[in-house]
């Protein structure tokens, strides 16, 4: 089957059309400044990106372009939109209704809707983009794959936040977790691997990208995850606090006359590793100033491996043991230092790395030594594949 993968934003929409026979993607590219003026990229397998400005004014556009350019005679890679036999969409949350990824209905919709609240800034995009498909293509099965989904297994005591229990049970208000699908797909891969039975092994996934989230999951299921109810809990990341006391917002309410609204914009814009460095929300510039001996760079680096060591410990205990711990995203995939000292931390449980396996990028690898009693990986995720293998699993 050939499956269009769309990862719909408010003004952006990334795409990629997969071959699910042999997990190929035959193009790619995005869709930028929707609403604004637009431009486009489109990228064959093989192929030079090719990036033009094209307006854009709603989603539908952009959809059209993305299948213009896909069945297009000279440069497309298949000779007709019926070649497309279904549409996978992320979503990003999919509140306590999907614990799975689903076919999407007017009902399925609806729900979607009703998770609103819980992601103002992506659900409505995503509902767009799959609207925009409708419209387009209403002929072809389109899935809903959720960010939100794999967390559903956590146990309650994972999950609750110890507030009053009404606003659980009124509003919904709990943990449920992000980057599901990468965390779900990199513990698969982990299992795949190491020749580990995926129904018995702890894995503890660390998703470290500009966005960053850790997950414990344990015979296959996940227990504990760090980002909570919004992404913005957990590690610091690029631009967002992470894990706070929730006293320092009325504190710098009162010094600084600010209103809760735009307490919020500086937890999720201008905190994380770019509020600690005043340099950058970039581990490259943060690496390369820590080099030159920017003490703010150093010091935002060194508190964001203190929490995904604080994290990583505290799964281990979770699931009272662990075999693998395993990198992935930008900054897990690339930055080789991060991964070495945060490794350092866990000489206790018979950790080693092999620095030169550590050197390697792009690739799967096992970094640990071979006597290392846990095996420490790098494994690149891939969410839009296991966004298109779902689809193509319930479009059949
Ligand atoms: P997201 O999907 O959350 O936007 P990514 O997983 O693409 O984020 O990760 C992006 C981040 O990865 C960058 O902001 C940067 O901090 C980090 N990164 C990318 N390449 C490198 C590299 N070569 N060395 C260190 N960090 C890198």
């Amino acid at each position: 089957m050939k499956i269009l993968v769309i990862n719909c934003g408010s003004s952006s929409l990334k795409y990629q059309l997969i071959d699910s026979a042999t997990e190929e993607v035959l193009a790619k590219g995005l869709c930028e400044r929707i609403g604004i003026d637009g431009m486009f990229t489109y990228q064959k397998a093989g192929s030079d990106k090719q990036v033009s400005q094209i307006d854009q004014p709603d989603h539908k556009k952009s959809v059209q372009l993305v299948i213009d350019a896909l069945t297009d005679k000279e440069n497309g890679v298949i000779s007709s939109l019926s070649e497309i036999d279904a549409v996978g969409h992320r979503v990003v949350h999919g509140g306590e209704k999907f614990a799975e990824s689903t076919l999407i209905t007017d009902d399925v919709i609806k729900a979607i809707e009703g998770c609103n609240e819980l992601a103002p800034l992506h659900n409505p995009a995503n509902i767009i983009g799959i609207n925009a498909c409708k419209e387009l293509m209403p002929s072809v099965p389109q899935v809903a794959v959720f960010d939100t989904a794999f967390h559903q297994t956590m146990p309650e005591e994972a999950y609750l936040y110890a507030i009053p229990y009404e606003y659980y049970t009124k509003y919904a208000i709990r943990k449920y977790g992000f980057h599901g699908t990468s965390h779900s797909y990199v513990s698969k891969r982990v299992a795949d691997i190491l020749g580990l039975d995926y129904n018995k092994a702890k894995i503890v996934v660390c998703h470290l990208g500009n966005g960053a989230s850790i997950c414990a999951v344990d015979g296959g299921k996940s227990v504990e995850t760090s980002m909570g109810l919004t992404p913005l809990m957990g590690l610091s990341m690029g631009t967002r606090s992470g894990e706070i006391d929730p006293g320092v917002m009325e504190f710098i309410a009162n010094k600084e006359g600010l209103e809760l609204k735009e307490i919020m914009t500086i937890l999720n814009k201008k905190s994380g590793v770019l509020g600690i460095s005043g340099v950058s929300s970039d581990f490259r510039d943060l690496d390369a100033a820590s080099a030159d001996g920017n003490a703010q760079a150093k010091a935002a680096k060194a508190e964001f491996i203190h929490r995904v060591v604080s994290y990583v410990g505290g799964y281990v205990a979770v699931m009272n043991g662990v075999d693998a711990i395993v990198f992935t995203a930008g900054i897990g995939e690339n930055d080789k230092g991060v991964r070495t000292e945060v490794c350092k931390h866990f000489g206790y449980l018979g950790i080693a790395i092999d620095e030169e396996k550590n050197s390697k990028r792009g690739e799967e690898i096992v970094i640990s030594t071979d006597d290392s009693k846990v095996k420490v990986l790098v494994v690149p995720t891939n969410e839009e594949l296991m966004i298109a293998r779902d689809t193509e699993r319930l479009a059949k």
